[in-house]
């Protein structure tokens, strides 16, 4: 007996016609990316499954529970990579690309591997649009990604996003502020989950943007770390904020927006799906995350190189497009219906020859078919125009075309064209709007 096989829980066939969608958005993101100084780089779906220790860290979610680990034949640790700033940086610095380049933007696309919980919008294998720009301190770098996220919302044609935006500090404050929090945090030691304990005890932060319910009115009146934030960072998240006001991109200050890792520095920020109406992401509107990170680089290893990146989910925009701008069906301009007889090679190497010179033209390879049974299939495809070839037409040198797309009760629009003119025709034919 065979077995029928299903893909593996969480992981999804990306195709037709949802894969139109991919590939337009992915289009854009080469194209716009490029404009704004980012080049590509691609790592491998796996790295020691260290480096993720290292970087991401023990105590968070996705390396303490989510990981795709498992041991290879020479016996080391690799994982499945979760997220795409830790390899970057791990590139960046195997690679000393900071000898030699004193800024380095990079953008990544690709799947990554979490053992989530699955919902709308959360899958175990889902894509990132990434960004990391290492080199500048500046406060124009952090704004320059943010406005890049900003764009390229705008270019897919997804609104409602609203952007989130914080500072953590440099972190020479942080210890007096971790410190604070936890004095804050202890009265409701006792009510806390198992989880949130162990981030009380190791990553105290994280407490901030923690969903449980019995937490919600400590940490609606936690101290904030603007209250104590460095001169140096308060001066750096004042010009962030005056110059996205000057791009015109607004923002909202969210003090819960903390990544909980030490090297995490300054600027941090979300791009939220906020619609008025229905939210067609439910709770997993967060289509973007990023930040400042000016130690990871060292923590890793590398030279002191301070750094801003973001990654963005592009499984939820895509939905989002889907739901907002469907695709509008393309089609080939030609179809072409063949008879069975010595004709068919003519007008199949006909098909393949307009093809190779750059026309979108097709024809039904299964054979055997009435015209009608090929012009059904034509209409289908949405064709733009169909033509039968056959001892006729090899004969005359001449098509007759007939147009696919004219409205239900419109007389018929059939235009004779010489094999000879065919070229020029189909040029304008693929011009003219349908
Ligand atoms: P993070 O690396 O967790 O900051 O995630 C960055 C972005 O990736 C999020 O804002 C989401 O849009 C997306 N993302 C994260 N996890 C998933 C997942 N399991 N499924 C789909 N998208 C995800």
């Amino acid at each position: 007996m065979s077995t029928k096989f299903a893909g593996v829980k969480g992981m999804n066939d990306l195709r037709s016609p949802q894969i139109e969608i991919w590939q337009r958005i992915e289009g854009i993101a080469r194209s716009l990316f490029a404009r704004y100084g980012y080049s590509e780089i691609r790592t491998p779906i796996v790295e020691e499954t260290a480096l993720f220790v290292r970087s991401v860290g023990e105590v968070t979610e996705i390396v303490g529970k989510e990981m795709y680990t498992f041991t290879d034949k020479g016996d080391r640790s690799i994982s499945m990579r979760p997220e795409g700033t830790a390899p970057a940086a791990r590139a960046y610095i195997e690679h000393s690309i900071a000898n030699t380049e004193p800024l380095t933007r990079w953008f990544y696309m690709g799947p990554m591997f979490r053992y989530e919980r699955m919902k709308t919008g959360r899958y175990r294998q889902f894509y990132q649009l990434g960004a990391e720009a290492y080199g500048a301190l500046d406060p124009a770098q952090d704004v320059e990604v943010i406005a890049l996220c900003d764009a390229f919302f705008k270019q897919i044609g997804v609104p409602d996003v609203v952007l989130h935006l914080n500072s953590l500090g440099d972190g020479s404050t942080r210890p007096a502020y971790l410190e604070a929090l936890k004095q804050h945090f202890a009265p409701v030691l006792e009510v806390m989950s198992a989880e949130a304990k162990l981030a009380y005890e190791k990553n105290t932060m994280r407490l901030l943007d923690s969903k449980e319910p019995a937490l919600q009115d400590a940490i609606a009146s936690a101290p904030t770390i603007l209250d104590s934030i460095d001169e140096g960072s308060k001066k750096h998240f004042d010009d962030v904020q005056r110059m996205l006001t000057k791009l015109g991109i607004p923002f909202e200050l969210d003090r819960r927006l903390v990544r909980g890792l030490d090297y995490y520095t300054r600027t941090t920020f979300e791009f939220i799906y906020q619609p008025k109406g229905e939210n067609a992401l439910g709770t997993a509107g967060t289509v973007c995350g990023g930040g400042r990170y000016d130690r990871l680089v060292h923590e890793l290893g590398g030279p002191e190189k301070p750094a801003v990146g973001f990654a963005m989910g592009l499984d939820r925009l895509v939905l989002l497009v889907e739901k907002l701008k469907p695709v509008e069906r393309g089609g080939p301009t030609l179809f072409i219906g063949t008879f069975e007889g010595p004709e068919r090679d003519d007008a199949i190497a006909l098909v393949m020859r307009l093809r190779n010179e750059g026309f979108d033209v097709d024809f039904d390879p299964r054979g055997g078919n009435k015209l009608g049974k090929q012009k059904e299939r034509a209409s289908k495809v949405n064709a733009a125009w169909f033509a039968g070839y056959g001892g006729d037409e090899h004969k005359s040198g001449k098509l007759k075309i007939d147009n696919m797309r004219l409205p239900k009760d419109a007389p018929r629009e059939q235009v004779e064209i010489s094999l000879d003119g065919l070229r020029a025709w189909l040029n304008a034919a693929s011009k003219r709007p349908s």
